[in-house]
């Protein structure tokens, strides 16, 4: 192996990231003193949040009646009764101070009358538990993830915040009794190695969607904290658990966003039938996604689907006419535009269920820490680790995330984070020595990928994982399709021995950074196929044809997937928090989920 220089950095906390989450848990840290430096692969402002289009949920009440207590209420039945109560109830608690300190920072959100922040209506937001519709969808247009990211990244730099950018985080660094201590990463500019130290590492990676085909989530959304976690031999938390958006535009995969459906645009089939209605008497068209994305799926297996191959249906909204499109939705207007060759003023936008979001994640507690079971201690906390945003599972989310929740769960725990780490970090504590061990098995792996010398380009092997995944871990799965999709994912994870990098350099080589990013996707197919195919129950975005009913008696509980080295995987479960953490809220005990 060649002899790498390493170069070493001293932080209290090393943020990995610079998503909403990162960003918001990086200045928050600076805010209370604490000396935080945020390595990001992309440019901050180019983090797959500045995509978020349609809105940040928080019970303002600003359009009418709301209460967090019955946005508590529709985040748990929205999870299919997976999600964790006690998180939930401080997510939907804190999403009020979260949102307005979010207005002071000054993110420009979009204005009632009166001045007031902007809602929108999203899909299964109620009041009263489930009688009523919320408008609780906090929006400025239809980029209200960019107005964040932007305000955000200038408050970390407003305060005192190193960003190191265009670093690529390699692998995590543990001492010998298991407390994670750092962070190797490559500077992509220079080609140097670096080694960041802090007493508590967050990881706010972002999510996975590029283990599959079509996806909305950016290319650099490829799990890289879920890779290094299950590198670390820690376990990943309900990964068969994928959401999918219905209204993908059909070929292209962008998003078109809830918050079209919350202005009332409609899905309609070949026949021209408003076939949610059929699906969702109530909530039709704002129905949750899971179940909007089924309906859909159903049209199109049973004929009514449009176009030339009658495989993805319409979505409309030309009725709203164009002053509600201009000042609302622009950005809409302007995807479909460019990618479906449509006028959405006079004709609908094709639109097919797509990848979206991953509910599964690095477990984590509500202040972030991640958490393992470890004998009977269900909650063993990881010291020195965290997680947050869409690479984490608080789990708040559960079996389906409600639109406009992730957004929210980015702020809340990003925020957490910076509250906990104030508690625990002393401010230029001095950082233990690592045994002289610590990098080599990092060092080792990175040399060993860099000298790569096989007979399989990366992107062969990337094709093959994003179209098993895309097949057999669908919106509907059977044992048969998961069963020989295990058997296919992990073929394509050994087939990963003979990977080739062609070139050796470590400056901008985008090669080898693929093949870093497609060896942490790997992990996370491998254990979000699996894991589907040892659920037997359908809850939420997991939809199995041969277990069609919620089984809570045998399977409500978190899965935990451990992937050694080989690509074993290695289950053990932990149980669902059904508590809450005051008695301003009671538990919401199971019941059957209809919208
Ligand atoms: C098109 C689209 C629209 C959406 N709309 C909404 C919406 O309206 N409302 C809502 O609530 N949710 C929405 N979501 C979901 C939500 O936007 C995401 O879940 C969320 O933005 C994820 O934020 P994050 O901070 O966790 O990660 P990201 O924003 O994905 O950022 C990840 C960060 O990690 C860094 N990183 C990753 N790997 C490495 C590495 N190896 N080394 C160094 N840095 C690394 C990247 O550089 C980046 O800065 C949408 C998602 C998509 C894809």
């Amino acid at each position: 192996m060649e002899a790498y220089k390493v170069q070493q950095h001293n932080y209290d906390v090393i943020v990995v990231g610079a998503g909403g989450a990162g960003l918001r848990a990086t200045f928050g840290l600076a805010e209370k003193g604490l000396k935080a430096a945020c390595i990001t692969k992309v440019f901050p402002t180019r983090s797959h949040t500045v995509a978020a289009q349609g809105g940040i949920a928080a019970a303002l009440g600003n359009m009418g009646e709301d209460d967090w207590r019955f946005h508590f209420y529709d985040t748990i039945k929205g999870s299919d009764w997976l999600g964790d109560q006690d998180a939930i109830e401080y997510m939907c608690r804190e999403a009020i101070p979260s949102i307005l300190e979010l207005e002071h920072y000054g993110v420009p959100f979009s204005r009632t009358d009166d001045g007031r922040i902007y809602q929108r209506p999203f899909g299964g937001m109620t009041t009263h538990y489930g009688k009523g519709t919320a408008q609780r969808t906090c929006a400025a247009a239809d980029r209200t993830g960019h107005a964040i990211l932007h305000t955000l990244y200038q408050q970390a730099l407003a305060h005192d915040a190193t960003f190191f950018i265009e670093y690529f985080a390699i692998d995590l660094i543990f001492d010998d009794e298991g407390v994670c201590r750092g962070v190797l990463a490559l500077d992509m500019n220079e080609g140097t190695l670096h080694l960041f130290r802090g007493h508590s590492v967050v990881l706010a990676t972002g999510g996975y969607g590029r283990a599959y085909f079509s996806a909305t989530s950016a290319h650099t959304c490829t799990g890289d904290g879920g890779g290094m976690v299950l590198r670390s031999g820690l376990a990943l938390q309900d990964m068969e658990f994928v959401q999918f958006h219905p209204t993908g535009i059909y070929g292209a995969g962008c998003l078109i966003t809830e918050g079209v459906r919350g202005e009332g645009g409609y899905l309609t089939n070949a026949k021209g039938e408003r076939f949610m209605e059929r699906y969702a008497p109530s909530a039709k068209d704002l129905a949750s996604r899971d179940v909007v994305s089924r309906a859909m799926t159903m049209e199109i297996r049973e004929g009514r689907g449009v176009g030339e191959h009658k495989d993805h249906v319409h979505l409309n909204l030309m009725h709203l006419g164009p002053e509600v499109i201009h000042e609302r939705l622009p950005g809409i207007a302007e995807s479909a535009r460019i990618f479906a060759g449509v006028d959405v003023t006079k004709e609908p936008i094709p639109v097919l269920p797509t990848v979206h979001y991953n509910m599964g994640g690095i477990p984590t507690n509500y202040h972030g820490e991640v958490v393992q079971k470890k004998g009977d201690d269900v909650d063993a906390v990881v010291p020195g680790l965290f997680a947050i945003g869409e690479a984490a599972c608080v789990s708040v989310h559960g079996a389906n995330r409600l639109g406009s929740n992730s957004l929210l769960d980015l702020v809340v725990f990003g925020r957490a984070v910076s509250h906990r780490c104030a508690e625990i970090v002393k401010p230029g504590q001095a950082h233990k020595d690592l045994p002289s061990s610590a990098l080599d098995k990092a060092l080792s792996r990175f040399d060993g990928l860099r000298h790569a010398n096989g007979g399989t380009p990366t992107a062969k092997i990337r094709a093959n994982m994003q179209r098993t995944m895309q097949d057999d871990a669908a919106v509907f799965r059977t044992s048969e399709s998961l069963q020989a999709g295990c058997k296919k994912i992990s073929q394509v994870y050994d087939s990963f021995k003979d990977v080739r990098v062609s070139d050796r350099s470590m400056v901008w080589n985008s090669d080898l950074i693929e093949t870093l990013e497609l060896s942490n996707l790997l992990g996370q197919a491998v254990a979000t196929m699996y894991s589907a195919e040892q659920r037997h129950e359908s809850r939420g975005a997991h939809a199995h044809e041969d277990f069609p009913d919620r089984d809570d008696h045998n399977w409500q509980k978190h899965t935990m997937a451990s992937v050694d080295d080989a690509g074993k995987v290695s289950f053990d479960f932990r149980p669902v928090h059904m508590y809450t953490l005051t008695n301003e809220v009671e538990v919401v005990p199971p019941k059957k989920r209809v919208y």
